[in-house]
């Protein structure tokens, strides 16, 4: 008998057909004699439409009612998924955020979890052989009672600090796809699926643009330890045997698990970057603080920053990155400061991508980027921006190549399969 958390993202739970195809797969658990506990998404596309008319509404809505509306989506998939087992003769019971209570900060729209207990689920299951049917993506405010939601994604952070609370033996998460490939597979059909990847590489890869799992799920998952699978929710339910402790998909795990380790891993890419440039601002002490003082206040982040050594000892041009969405946003900050920071002109792109190339096997080899620079150049890209970490690199290009670069990168590191 194992505990499992089985989670479920928006396309696998689309219809009343794949939340029927759901309920078979988590009866099959339950008839192996596993307790389980179901995490949800909102069926596909309803996230964004809720989105879409919160936005609609007013461009400036307070990001309370934000969460007020955007977690009801979750809501009616783990209502129906419960009715669905009942009535496949399956015990089972729909939770919200705030029944259990999943308890978040005040950070509406991107809350992070204080405190979970598992103690009701976990009596629910040995007392009543129950199933916990759980909607993901929501909280409830600490201070306030408040519902909250945890950011884009957020029911993968909901499975794993579930997983944490009653300390499953595994947390699956099931998607539409058969588990992490090298890079994103709709982009590089020659992408290859990974036995098991580590923790820091795995939230390298998401924090860097892979959203198959969201950033703060691994980030949870490495601080308790909590085996992730992610595999497919479109295999055959009769296929696959409950009782093996190694389902078909990937495994996140520590890094000493893994015995054949590559020196790159895998290609993450994100086109939601901005590219700023402010040309020939003073060369002189306090200048980086009068620039990103300002935007660290308005709560952008700043991700890759390039600045020239100066020719004439008097000014220089200075490049960073920001998220796409903070574009406006961030000119606005370093217009408004232009008095204090003095330079010329602003330049700004967003038609800007980043990719970025992960493996645990760079702390201890050298050399690894530069071949990336020289295979992108034979290519004519032009690197705008580099960043280099001890386990990634990231370069930023024009968003036209990205799909030109990731399949060259995946290509020149041996990650395409035969
Ligand atoms: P869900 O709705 O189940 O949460 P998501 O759409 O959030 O699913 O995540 C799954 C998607 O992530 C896949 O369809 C795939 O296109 C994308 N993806 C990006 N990078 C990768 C990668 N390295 N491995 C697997 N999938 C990836
Ligand atoms: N439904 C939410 C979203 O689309 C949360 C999730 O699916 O993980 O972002
Ligand atoms: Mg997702």
């Amino acid at each position: 008998m194992a505990r499992l958390v089985m989670k479920f993202g928006g396309t696998s739970v689309a219809d009343l057909d794949r939340i029927r195809n759901v309920a078979r797969h988590v009866k099959r658990e339950v008839d192996a004699g596993h307790q389980v506990a179901v995490v949800v998404s909102a069926m596909a596309g309803v996230t964004n439409q809720l989105v879409a008319w919160c936005r609609e509404a007013s461009a400036l809505h307070d990001a309370r009612e934000y969460d007020a509306v955007v977690a009801t989506g979750e809501q009616v998939t783990a209502g129906l998924l419960a009715i669905t087992l009942e009535g496949m003769g399956v015990n089972a019971r729909s939770w919200q955020g705030w029944q259990l209570p999943l308890l978040t900060d005040n950070a509406h729209a991107s809350a992070r979890i204080l405190d979970l207990n598992g103690d009701e689920l976990v009596r629910r299951f040995k007392e009543h052989g129950q199933v916990a049917v759980i909607a993901g993506f929501q909280g409830l405010n600490k201070d306030t009672g408040r519902i909250t939601t945890l950011g884009r994604g957020g029911s993968d952070t909901s499975a794993v600090a579930i997983a944490a609370a009653i300390k499953a033996d595994r947390c699956d998460i099931y998607t539409d796809v058969d588990g992490v490939y090298t890079t994103d597979p709709r982009v590089v059909p020659k992408a290859q699926r990974m036995e098991k990847i580590a923790y820091e590489e795995m939230l390298e890869l998401a924090s860097l643009g892979a959203k198959v799992m969201q950033v703060r799920s691994v980030e949870l998952g490495m601080v308790h330890g909590v085996r992730i699978f992610v595999r497919s929710s479109f295999d055959k339910p009769e296929d696959i045997d409950p009782h093996s402790k190694n389902p078909p998909g990937t495994l996140i795990c520590d890094e000493a698990e893994i015995m054949e380790q590559q020196v790159v891993t895998g290609i993450a890419f994100s086109r939601d970057e901005a590219q700023i440039s402010i040309r020939r601002v003073q060369d002189k002490p306090g200048v980086a603080a009068a620039i990103f003082g300002p935007l660290a206040d308005a709560n952008i982040n700043v991700d890759m920053i390039v600045q020239n050594v100066s020719a004439d000892g008097a000014t220089t041009d200075l490049t960073f990155t920001v998220p796409a969405s903070d574009f406006d946003r961030a000119r606005n900050t370093i217009e408004k400061a232009k008095g204090a920071i003095g330079y010329e002109r602003l330049d700004g792109a967003t038609d800007v991508s980043k990719i970025s190339v992960i493996g645990i096997g760079m702390r201890s080899h050298a050399g690894v980027a530069a071949q990336a620079f020289k295979a992108l150049s034979e290519r004519s890209i032009n690197i705008r921006a580099i960043t280099t970490s001890e386990i990634k690199f990231s370069v930023l290009i024009d968003a036209a190549y990205t799909e030109l670069a990731v399949r060259t990168l995946h290509t020149l590191y041996g990650l395409d399969k035969a």
